[in-house]
């Protein structure tokens, strides 16, 4: 069984005693970094010139460089894009860590597949939030909590494990649950669930139905309403209640058909496509993929992006949200990754 932790079992302590420095300002960056100082914690921003530091002096922080940023903190946590992160690593971080500081991530990817070698006379460990940034911010602000991971990697003043837990406080996780875990399974178990589930599985389900229904003639507004907006409404019922409750608001004909239905689209087949996509993230073949698109400047990437943004449920989409401002309004910067 995983060991959870609450704010009532944690000390702030090793984080509040310590200087920490939020290396990115985000959709993590400045959710961590609102959260620890509210918290009471000692933040520094690094940040290259552009529109990230104007934004984080607006909020009230001290911005520098990411070089600066790590001379003067011992916690140091990375919140770059994750294909940004070995670069200015090597250039900025690495040069100015000193044995006994912490560099710390909220993702596993560049340390499990090795694209960043930390010395051994520094602590490592990730917090990773399960959830968007701007919703790290906006239920610690409501007084709530995102549930994190964190891991220890590396444990060179013997207190790391103490800090992160004390970190994962600082963010507001504790008042949901704080989950111990490895960099290994943080980073594997991430990546599937934002690849089959959370963001691939969803989009294709989503568009697969639309396309199902206009191409047999039905409206498409009403496709976008049936297939991508409603979807919300039902994930905020599991979100608060599980499968059990969100069967128990929609109609005994509704859940009729989950039961009938749902296994015919999530098949063995499907499964089994699961299961290799999770083997392609456990051997390394899909980091290996995506560290060279990066390192040729993402040919598919970018073909893939503008191909997505130019189906018709985005056209549609963006006609009917323009007539619903208080669904924009909600969501208002929420775009992050997963
Ligand atoms: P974002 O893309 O939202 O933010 C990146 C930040 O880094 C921006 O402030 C950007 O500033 C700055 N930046 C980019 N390149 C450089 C550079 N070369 N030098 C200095 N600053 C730079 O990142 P995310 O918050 O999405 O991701 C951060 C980490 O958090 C990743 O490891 C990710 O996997 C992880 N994570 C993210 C989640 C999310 O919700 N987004 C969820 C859980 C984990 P500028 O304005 O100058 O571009
Ligand atoms: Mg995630
Ligand atoms: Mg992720």
């Amino acid at each position: 069984m995983v060991n959870i932790y609450y704010d009532q079992d944690i000390s702030l302590q090793a984080i509040t005693d310590k200087k920490v420095a939020v290396v990115g300002y985000g959709s993590q960056g400045h959710a961590h970094a609102q959260n620890l100082k509210e918290n009471g914690c000692d933040v520094r921003i690094g940040l290259r010139p552009g529109k990230s530091w104007s934004k984080a002096e607006n909020d009230g922080f001290r911005v520098t460089t990411p070089e600066e940023a790590t001379q003067e903190a011992d916690v140091i946590m990375i919140l770059l894009p994750d294909e940004s992160q070995p670069n200015v690593y090597t250039q900025q971080i690495k040069p100015n860590l000193a044995p006994g500081k912490a560099i710390a991530f909220a993702h596993g990817f560049n340390i499990h597949f090795s694209q960043i070698v930390p010395p051994e006379d520094v602590d490592v460990f990730l917090v990773a939030p399960k959830g968007p940034g701007h919703l790290v911010r906006r239920v610690f602000a409501d007084g709530g909590g995102v549930p994190s991971l964190f891991a220890v990697y590396q444990d060179a003043s013997g207190n790391a494990r103490d800090i992160a837990l004390a970190y994962s406080k600082g963010i507001g996780a504790g008042r949901a649950a704080i989950m111990e875990t490895s960099f290994q399974e943080e980073t594997e178990t991430d990546l599937f669930g934002e690849q089959a589930v959370l963001c691939g599985g969803t989009t294709s389900l989503i568009k697969a139905g639309f396309e199902t229904l206009t191409e047999a003639g039905y409206q498409p507004e009403v496709a976008y309403f049936e297939c991508l907006h409603e979807l919300k409404l039902i994930v905020d019922l599991l979100y608060e209640e599980g499968i059990e409750g969100m069967r128990y608001s929609i109609s005994d004909t509704a859940q009729w058909g989950d039961f009938t239905a749902g296994p015919r689209i999530i098949t063995e087949d499907t499964k089994q496509e699961m299961k290799k996509i999770l083997e392609e993230i456990q051997s390394g073949q899909f980091a290996k993929g995506w560290v060279l698109e990066n390192q040729t400047n993402r040919p598919m990437f970018n073909a893939l992006n503008q191909k997505e943004n130019d189906h018709q449920i985005e056209e549609v989409g963006r006609k009917l949200r323009e007539k619903m401002p208080f669904v924009k309004q909600k969501n208002k910067g929420m775009v992050g990754n997963a």
